[in-house]
């Protein structure tokens, strides 16, 4: 067998037929058969996915979301990419991907922002818009979705603690769950357990803030993030959650003396220990042994166990 583009776009047509594509068109959608995923992906490495579908509005989502389901055909959302690692080689899997469902609004101190909606766009929408509460949350990377899915945070703050609301769909409703009922945790939230659940956006509020005192923070946040992030190098930014609050991975790892150790194109970033970096080249294998041999080497010095905040998709 010749594994040219071709013949793996002739063999997912085969697999899952023409009129599968026929039916994404009509529901609006852009379908990408035996896609690359390191266009899509900030750590830009990995392989190709089967099918790699764009809806081009909520409803488009929703109609996308719901004839998977009907068809039993499995797939995975994403929103930016910031924190996967596909695998690589070929991937089995379709994946959805949010990046045009961006819809943003205003009613007095709340926001209304659909799952795609870039976390940079939300806080600059919160600045224009002179409401507080996103400031420590500029520069993170990443859409809407994603940050709920997982509960970002930094520099002490955590998207749960503006969340009023959550809209869902399950595969046959659209309702929406109360900050409590999406049972936010450090880095997690109902939405890494129930995978039927697709976020399709939030309801956020704020205080009423003074423009320039709301983007002379924002504008510090961002100074530290280039201060202490290798923010020069394609990542998914920290790979381990912290443990423990009283265990500083970052610092761990940079006092075993990593900091510069490099697998294949992987790297422990010089500047940020808890960082792996794609020096250039780098594949999803690289990364995995690197983040095998920090484990090992965490484990034995300190006997702590370190779970991946970043996710592999294989
Ligand atoms: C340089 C850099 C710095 C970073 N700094 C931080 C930081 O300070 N704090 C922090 O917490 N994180 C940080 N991250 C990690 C990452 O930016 C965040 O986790 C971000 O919130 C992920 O959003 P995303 O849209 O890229 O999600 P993706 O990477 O696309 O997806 C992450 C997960 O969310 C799921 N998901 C996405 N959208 C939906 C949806 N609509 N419905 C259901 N599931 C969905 C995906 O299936 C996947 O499981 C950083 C990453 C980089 C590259």
């Amino acid at each position: 067998m010749d594994y040219t583009l071709e013949n793996c776009r002739e063999s997912v047509l085969k697999k899952y037929g023409r009129r599968f594509v026929e039916f994404l068109w009509e529901y609006g959608c852009d379908v990408f058969l035996c896609e690359s995923m390191s266009g899509h992906v900030s750590f830009r490495l990995g392989g190709c996915v089967e099918v790699f579908i764009v809806p081009n509005s909520l409803e488009s989502l929703v109609s996308t979301i719901k004839f998977l389901r009907n068809e039993n055909l499995p797939f995975r959302v994403l929103g930016n990419g910031t924190n996967i690692v596909p695998g690589d080689g070929f991937i089995e899997t379709l994946v959805v991907s949010t990046e045009r469902v961006s819809e943003l609004s205003t009613d007095g101190t709340k926001i209304y922002a659909s799952t795609g909606v870039s976390f940079k766009r939300l806080c600059q929408f919160a600045l224009k818009n002179g409401l507080s509460g996103f400031e420590k949350a500029y520069g993170l990377p990443g859409s809407v979705g994603g940050a709920i899915y997982m509960n970002a945070g930094c520099y002490g703050w955590e998207t749960a603690e503006n969340v009023v609301s959550v809209t869902v769909f399950d595969g046959v409703d659209v309702y929406n769950i109360s900050r409590e009922e999406a049972k936010f945790d450090y880095r997690s939230s109902i939405f890494r357990t129930d995978r039927n659940l697709v976020i399709l956006g939030a309801t956020f509020t704020c205080k009423p803030g003074e423009r320039n005192a709301i983007e002379h923070e924002m504008m510090e946040t961002l100074r530290q993030r280039y201060k202490k992030q290798p923010l020069e190098y394609p990542s998914a930014g920290s790979v381990f959650k912290r443990p423990r609050q009283d265990f500083y991975v970052g610092t761990a790892i940079e006092e075993l003396g990593l900091k510069g150790y490099t697998i294949g194109g992987a790297q422990i970033s010089e500047k940020h220990a808890g960082f792996i970096i794609n020096k250039g080249g780098a594949s999803a294998s690289d990364v995995k042994a690197l983040v095998k041999f920090v484990k090992e080497k965490v484990r034995e010095v300190y006997g702590v166990e370190l779970e991946t905040e970043i996710e592999f998709w294989d």
